[in-house]
């Protein structure tokens, strides 16, 4: 056990326990003092009734010898009156010739001369042992002062009574045992309380160490001794346990100071609490007691991964930083990686958080910059797909061909003729026909602008007839078109049943479902809530699936002309994408149609056939 907590537990119990012991001690000392004391004053209180009976019987007696009475009757009224009072040994009739006996004497009496005096006197002989005379008048009445205090009037509990006679020597009336080492020996001196018979008298007892409350003295320190211990059990547990906790401090401070990953901890408000080297060292200059924000300023490098501060900091679980996350340092941009861990205290109440951060190492930073390569590639993928999905069937470029090539022909001829009708005129007039030629010029490069742009869209892969999951098209899209509605903000509600089987072309159910989307994008590219759904439901015989957005919605003349290639109402739009994707529907039996939603927005839904099993069905 550590000394320090029985250095001071030790005095502490010694003194409590003395401190009791001495309070029960000097209780029963007072207990017995005090019944001392009664007894003492009840004794010294009958030895003085004692002393005025023998004043009284002197009296009487005197006043008997003065009536002359027979010798007869004196001695009778004599002996009557000494009859109760047992320490009265003879009665003397006195003159100047001599004393004579008025009642027998119980024993021998000393030799006393009479002297004969008018108040009443007490003579004590020497040599008369306990017997002494009061005398009045011819009176004379013995008493024996030993017989004063028979035993029945002494207490039960043992006293020495000691009665001094005038010549100082002394009687002992009561006599306790004695005691050899006494505890406490109590005495008491007084005088009789009579005129004639004021003897000192001493009252003493002694006490052995037997009346101290042994009893409640050792169930008093048994008591305090236990308690002595529990307090410094409960003191030894709570320093031990303030040690663990203390070590675990160290320990965890310890952790924390030679992590290489740096680590912060920040308050409730995102106040720096504590930071080890590593973090100082990654975020340069960071100081105790600043806002986390000011010293970490995060950016995103990877265009997918974009990087939201609030929503980073104000995190109520753990997060981690999104890849390709970078800190400015100086003119250095660093690449770091970590997260956020909310610290939640007993109640669940947030106590604050800590920041981990790692700095990418080369080899990661590689990694990252060739995902951001393989993420331009899906972009360009994407692109591509797009194109592709511009596809046209080959009388659909035609009819394409033949709608925009109309209108610039149609001038050509025009403006041919009128420069024929110019320059066969007598007098040519050059100016004009130079303007029509021209207008022939311009018109024909148009043509060739249309031709030009046509043929880089006119590849066309042989349609299959296979089983397609439509949900997987669907998700495929989604996950290409993700940097798209990440970037737009697109809030995507799309339950998805597990599998929708269909019959037709993978690549053009994903064209199909590619335009759609897109379409969808840029229809919503100028409003406030964006806001996409996609729906998978069967019918019959074929699975249908809706993509719906909250855009602006279909114009009338949009409406009217919906799958009409060329129909576009965008400024770079082809005005293909719908018939081309109607076209291919139809291709693989099925079907696209489009309308507003009552809602707000478009909604376009294609219908497939189901898988049968049989390709050819
Ligand atoms: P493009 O996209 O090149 O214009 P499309 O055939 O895909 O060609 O679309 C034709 C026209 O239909 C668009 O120009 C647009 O006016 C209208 N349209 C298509 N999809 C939507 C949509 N989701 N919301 C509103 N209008 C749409």
């Amino acid at each position: 056990m550590p000394r320090p907590v029985w250095m001071w537990t030790l005095p502490l119990w010694l003194a409590v326990t003395a401190l009791g012991a001495w309070g029960l001690v000097s209780g029963q000392r007072a207990a017995l003092r005090a019944a001392f004391d009664l007894d003492a004053r009840v004794l010294h209180r009958v030895l003085s009734q004692r002393m005025e009976q023998q004043e009284t019987v002197l009296h009487a007696v005197s006043a008997l010898l003065t009536q002359d009475l027979p010798a007869g009757t004196l001695r009778g009224s004599v002996q009557t009156l000494i009859r109760p009072y047992r320490q009265i040994v003879a009665v003397e009739s006195c003159a100047a010739a001599g004393c004579q006996l008025v009642a027998p004497g119980r024993a021998a009496l000393p030799l006393l001369p009479f002297s004969p005096s008018p108040g009443p006197s007490v003579h004590w002989p020497a040599g008369s042992g306990a017997r002494y005379a009061l005398s009045l008048g011819r009176a004379r009445v013995w008493v024996n002062a030993g017989a004063l205090l028979p035993a029945r009037d002494l207490p039960e509990e043992p006293l020495t009574v000691q009665l001094f006679r005038p010549d100082g020597g002394a009687l002992v009336l009561g006599q306790a045992a004695p005691v050899r080492h006494a505890a406490w020996a109590f005495s008491v001196d007084k005088r009789l309380g009579t005129a004639l018979e004021p003897f000192p008298v001493r009252f003493e007892r002694a006490y052995a160490w037997t009346v101290w409350p042994w009893g409640e003295l050792l169930a008093w320190v048994a008591v305090t001794a236990l308690l002595a211990w529990g307090l410094a059990r409960a003191l030894i547990v709570r320093a031990r346990s303030e040690r663990t906790l203390l070590d675990e401090r160290r320990r965890a401070q310890g952790i924390v100071q030679a992590s290489t990953d740096g680590i912060v901890v920040l308050d409730a408000g995102g106040v720096v609490v504590q930071a080890n080297p590593a973090a100082r060292r990654i975020l340069d200059g960071l100081q105790v007691g600043q806002a986390i924000g000011s010293a970490a300023q995060f950016q995103a490098t990877l265009s997918q991964a974009p990087f939201d501060a609030a929503g980073f900091w104000q995190a109520r679980a753990a997060v981690a930083l999104p890849d390709g996350t970078a800190l400015q340092r100086g003119a250095q941009r660093v690449l770091v990686e970590g997260g956020l861990t909310p610290l939640t205290g007993e109640g669940g109440h947030l106590l604050g958080r800590v920041l981990t951060l790692r700095e990418v190492g080369p080899l990661q930073q590689r990694m990252l910059a060739q995902l951001d390569a393989g993420e331009r590639r899906v972009r360009e993928h994407e692109a591509t797909l797009t194109h592709v999905s511009r596809l046209s069937t080959l009388g659909e470029m035609s009819a394409g061909l033949a709608h925009e090539l109309n209108q610039p022909l149609t001038a050509i001829v025009s403006y041919g003729q009128a420069s024929l009708r110019l320059l066969n005129q007598a007098e040519p007039d050059l100016t004009r026909a130079r303007q029509a030629v021209q207008g022939m010029v311009t018109q024909a490069q148009r043509s060739a602008e249309i031709i030009a742009r046509l043929r880089t869209l006119v590849r066309r892969a042989p349609a299959q007839r296979v089983k397609v999951d439509l949900v997987q098209a669907a998700r495929n899209i989604l996950t290409l078109c993700q940097a798209d509605l990440t970037r737009l903000d697109v809030q995507v509600d799309a339950p998805l049943p597990t599998a929708a089987f269909v019959t037709g072309d993978p690549v053009q159910v994903e064209q199909i479902l590619l335009n759609l989307v897109r379409n969808a994008l840029e229809a919503m590219a100028g409003v406030p809530r964006r806001h996409l759904s996609l729906r998978v439901r069967s019918a019959e015989t074929s699975w249908a699936l809706t993509v719906q957005d909250s855009g602006a919605g279909l114009t009338g003349a949009a409406l009217a002309n919906l799958f009409q290639p060329f129909q576009t109402s965008k400024r770079e739009g082809l005005g293909l994408g719908l018939s081309l994707s109607q076209t291919l529907a139809q291709g693989m039996g099925g079907d696209l149609s489009g309308e507003n939603a009552v809602a707000g927005g478009a909604r376009f839904t294609l219908t497939l056939p189901q898988w049968t099993g049989d390709p050819d069905s």
